[in-house]
């Protein structure tokens, strides 16, 4: 297994540890990593600050030798090899552009230094810049340009040299969110197009959603879940992971019975109330067992049509964000947050909570109350 996922990944991390020397002895930034990026792939790394992300991406890129664990590219070891001898281009996070160098100067810098010829780096300069769509600016400095601009040079920069593989490192953080969300999508398409194996590391959850084809959480040093967006959401395999990203109802309680064979149904008792999820990422807790159950805002209806879970609540809260509204609501089991596209409940209103157990997941272990809904 391990042979045919290192041979056919565009990059397979094995059991990579890295340790830094501090003060305080010895610090873990990243334990035994194991992924494998699928070639052409949009893979981000995803997690808090200090979770270990630019770690990660430097033992890739060969900024960084783990002290344990191998790292493979194109099927080869390059554990300990040099960063210009891997065929992968990193953009940092400053994107790093020289400011005394015209835009040209800095995109064509890595054919420069390779000793190119001036006539055949000109066509290459040309496509790159277009890529990128800034095909006018290269006489500019970098000072002459926006925050978006230069970050499409430093792409253009890195691009230039048709790299298999394209680390980056929260590229889009220094700009600000209304042209992050633009360049966020050209990005995207920038990638389908040139069929470049991307890996993109960023503390944004609805980034790393919106263009991720897999997405591994990373917490601690570890990675928590791989999957697609879709699953890491629907599916959180732990409960770090359905704290991260998006927001969720929990609610903990004791098993009371559990039954089934491929999803196993569970009834946990919360505060007196019978309600039914299903375990999906793990094993069935025993009777008696503490549980936590997660259920997405937008999976609860206030409609009063028959669900395997309903409670009856009263509305303490509510606030419109454009589309959506979002209820806060007193029930029997907690305080519940329920998000809606379209009905507007008044504050005091009595309503009955229906939600699938399909859509109720157990999980691990206790949730942290202060991220509970406020
Ligand atoms: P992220 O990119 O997810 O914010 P990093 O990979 O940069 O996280 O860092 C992970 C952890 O390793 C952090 O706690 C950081 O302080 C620590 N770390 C990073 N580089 C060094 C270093 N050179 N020496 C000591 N600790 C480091
Ligand atoms: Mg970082």
């Amino acid at each position: 297994m391990k042979e045919s996922l290192s041979q056919n990944s565009a990059i397979y991390l094995d059991a990579v540890t890295k340790v830094y020397p501090t003060a305080k002895g010895d610090f873990y930034a990243v334990r035994e990593v194991s992924l494998d990026v699928q070639p052409g792939e949009f893979y981000s790394l995803l997690g808090s600050s200090g979770s270990g992300k630019t770690t990660t991406l430097r033992l890739i890129g060969g900024f960084e030798i783990p002290e344990y664990g191998e790292v493979y590219i194109g099927g080869e070891v390059v554990t300990e090899s040099r960063p210009f001898q891997r065929n992968v281009h990193t953009v940092f996070q400053d994107y790093a552009l020289f400011p005394h160098l015209t835009v040209a100067e800095n995109v064509a810098y890595p054919l420069t230094v390779a000793g190119v010829n001036r006539s055949d780096i000109a066509p290459r300069l040309q496509e790159a810049l277009k890529l990128v769509q800034i095909p006018d600016l290269g006489d500019r400095r970098p000072s002459q340009l926006s925050g978006g601009q230069r970050q499409r040079v430093a792409l253009a920069r890195a691009l230039i040299n048709r790299p298999q593989v394209l680390l980056l490192d929260e590229p889009l953080s220094a700009l600000d969110a209304q042209i992050r969300e633009a360049v966020r999508q050209e990005l995207r398409q920038l990638q389908r197009q040139t069929g470049i194996t991307f890996v993109y590391v960023t503390h944004d959850q609805e980034e790393a959603l919106a263009l991720s084809d897999r997405i591994a959480v990373m917490h601690s040093g570890r990675v928590e879940q791989v999957g697609p967006p879709s699953e890491i959401y629907e599916n959180p395999a732990s409960l770090f992971v359905a704290q991260f990203i998006g927001q969720a109802n929990f609610l903990t309680g004791a098993v009371v019975a559990a039954a089934g064979a491929a999803t196993p149904t569970v009834t946990v008792a919360v505060n007196g109330r019978l309600i039914q999820a299903i375990a999906l990422n793990h094993d069935v807790p025993v009777v008696g067992a503490t549980a936590t159950l997660m259920i997405r805002p937008e999976r609860i209806s206030l409609s009063a049509s028959p669900a395997d879970n309903q409670v009856g609540g009263k509305i303490v809260d509510v606030t419109y964000i454009g589309q959506r509204v979002e209820s806060l609501i007193d029930t029997p089991v907690g305080l519940m947050k329920v998000v809606q596209l379209c009905r507007s409940p008044a504050i005091g209103e009595s309503v009955t909570l229906g939600w699938q157990r399909d859509r109720c997941i157990l999980l691990p272990g206790f949730a942290d109350p202060t991220l509970s809904p406020k």
